[in-house]
């Protein structure tokens, strides 16, 4: 029996990212992966696929213009299904080769076939022609990822009612589309097919959506989604999903609504993909939704020398966060220093327009009574955006009253996603907002958004105390625990 000093299951971004980061650590690693080919969810999928079709929904529907040259105005008119595929299928090439050049560089050897637990230690794989092979690892990574959730009551038929991996094999664009499930998943997708003219309805029976966002950002972004008409059934739920005779769907909604339809998507939740891994062999056990627990900081499971990471281990659910974490895993799982990763992380919401967001909500700022200022910015008031002809987008930052830090950073908008990374760079490393005030930034541009919002919430706190604030253990603001940088205090003594 081969044995390997890590065995990963999964090829996605966090089965990648460890596997690799153990073999750079001259450990003998082996990726099992059940599908065509490697790289996971994340470019088969999710990720990679969503964000592709989204960038050749905007280039072709000339959304980006329409500030300027109007509603009507379209790149192509006619935009099909099948060119919406084909840059998709090109990227899907390009990122799988990179991928599998990667674990041939790094000596990583993959195989292909599905694993399953015979003991907490060895595995069987069972590849497509029935043949089955055994492994040994002294450690195990499980990166296995997650599934879309598929309730009996929807008649899927992979059509006209589909999960969001069926969405990508589309063979015609719908005039119509009822999205069920206002989660990340969900709302891209609308305001993807919202961007390409069809006409999107969105249900879900919570009365809020995207919780874990600041909610002025998501209300602007609801305000806009509703301005191109699209339809948000909050608070309601689809009870039944009917396909029709004529080809149309017709959706039930518990308000006595009825909803006809030419295409379904159900994007309301998904499972971990544990259920044929035979977990009991290894005395693991997943929780109703198919995921693990784990230690959040070592990724180890209950049992020892079997780690997970991923989406399986539940929030944030991201390919950014799942890299680090199969990262940190693969360093603690074959005895290396792990560092901590850095404590803010960015979230990007794909959306049309795009939402991205760093830190603390002003709602969190509430709860733990932490006194806060905040500055706007809208991206109409800089020179970037005039040339745009942009008409919407925001930023918002949030600073502490008591250090003058930095501790939240929320975009919706044009570039959001790329924004971020100014705030996030900030907030990490502890940056107050004299940070905005006082520095240069490229004009014209639309980061230039910081440095209004920056001034915007400056205006309202003052100049503020000449030497940096000392910290308080008893605080509950978080960044007034930790000292200052040491910059700002050669700054602060040199005045
Ligand atoms: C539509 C959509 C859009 C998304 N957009 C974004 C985004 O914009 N940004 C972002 O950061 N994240 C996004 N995500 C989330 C992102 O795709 C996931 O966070 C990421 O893929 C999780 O990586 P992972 O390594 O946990 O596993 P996955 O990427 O899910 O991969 C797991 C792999 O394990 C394999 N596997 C499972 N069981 C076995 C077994 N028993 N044996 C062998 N192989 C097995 C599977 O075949 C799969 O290839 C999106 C997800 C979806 C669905």
């Amino acid at each position: 029996m081969n044995q390997y000093d890590l065995i990963v299951v999964g090829s996605g971004p966090a089965g990648r990212r460890a596997a690799i980061q153990a073999a750079k650590l001259d450990k003998k690693v082996l990726v099992v992966e059940q599908g065509k080919r490697v790289g996971g969810v994340s470019v088969h999928t999710g990720t990679i696929p969503s964000k592709t079709l989204r960038e050749t929904a905007l280039n072709l529907s000339g959304w980006r213009e329409r500030g300027f040259y109007g509603k009507a105005y379209r790149v192509k008119q006619e935009i099909s299904a099948e060119d919406l595929r084909r840059r998709l299928l090109i990227t899907l090439d390009h990122e799988v080769e990179v991928l599998e050049h990667q674990f041939a560089r790094n000596r990583v050897q993959s195989i292909r076939g599905k694993a399953t637990f015979v003991t907490p230690d060895t595995m069987a794989i069972t590849k497509d022609d029935g043949d089955v092979m055994h492994v040994m690892g002294k450690s195990i990574l499980l990166a296995v990822g997650t599934k879309p959730f598929r309730p009996d009551y929807i008649p899927f038929d992979g059509k006209t009612v589909l999960d969001s991996d069926e969405l990508l094999e589309i063979e015609q664009l719908p005039r119509s589309m009822v999205v069920i499930g206002a989660g990340v998943i969900g709302i891209e997708y609308a305001t993807i097919f919202s961007a390409l003219d069809t006409a999107v309805t969105v249900i879900d029976p919570k009365s809020t959506m995207l919780d874990f966002i600041d909610k002025e950002i998501v209300e602007d972004f609801t305000y806009q989604l509703r301005d191109r008409n699209m339809k948000l059934l909050l608070g309601q739920k689809a009870d039944k999903v009917e396909r029709l005779p004529d080809g149309k769907v017709l959706v039930h909604v518990d308000s006595g609504r009825r909803i006809a339809t030419d295409m379904v998507l159900f994007a309301a939740g998904r499972m971990g993909a544990t259920d044929t891994l035979n977990l009991a062999a290894a005395g693991l056990e997943a929780d109703s939704r198919g995921r693990l627990k784990v230690n959040p900081e070592t990724f180890e499971t209950s049992v020892p020398n079997i780690y997970a990471a991923g989406d399986v281990v539940g929030f944030p659910s991201l390919a950014s966060t799942s890299m680090e974490q199969g990262r940190v895993a693969a360093r603690v799982a074959v005895g290396a220093i792990a560092k901590e990763p850095q404590k803010y992380f960015p979230y990007g919401i794909y959306a049309v327009p795009e939402i991205s967001t760093c830190g603390l909500t002003e709602e969190e700022m509430k709860e733990r009574g932490i006194p806060y200022e905040c500055g706007i910015a809208r991206f109409r008031e800089t020179s970037r955006g005039h040339i745009m002809g942009l008409d919407t987008g925001l930023l918002k930052l949030i600073f502490s009253l008591k250090t003058r830090r930095l501790l939240g950073v929320h975009i919706v908008g044009e570039g959001a996603t790329e924004l971020v990374h100014i705030g996030q760079a900030v907030l990490n490393l502890k940056g107050t907002v004299e940070y905005f005030v006082e520095n240069t930034f490229n004009y014209p541009t639309l980061a230039e958004a910081y440095k209004i919002a920056g001034l915007d919430a400056w205006n309202r706190m003052g100049e503020g105390p000449k030497e940096a604030p000392v910290a308080t253990s008893q605080s509950t603001d978080t960044a007034a625990t930790t000292t200052e940088p040491a910059f700002e205090k050669k700054k602060a003594a040199s005045k």
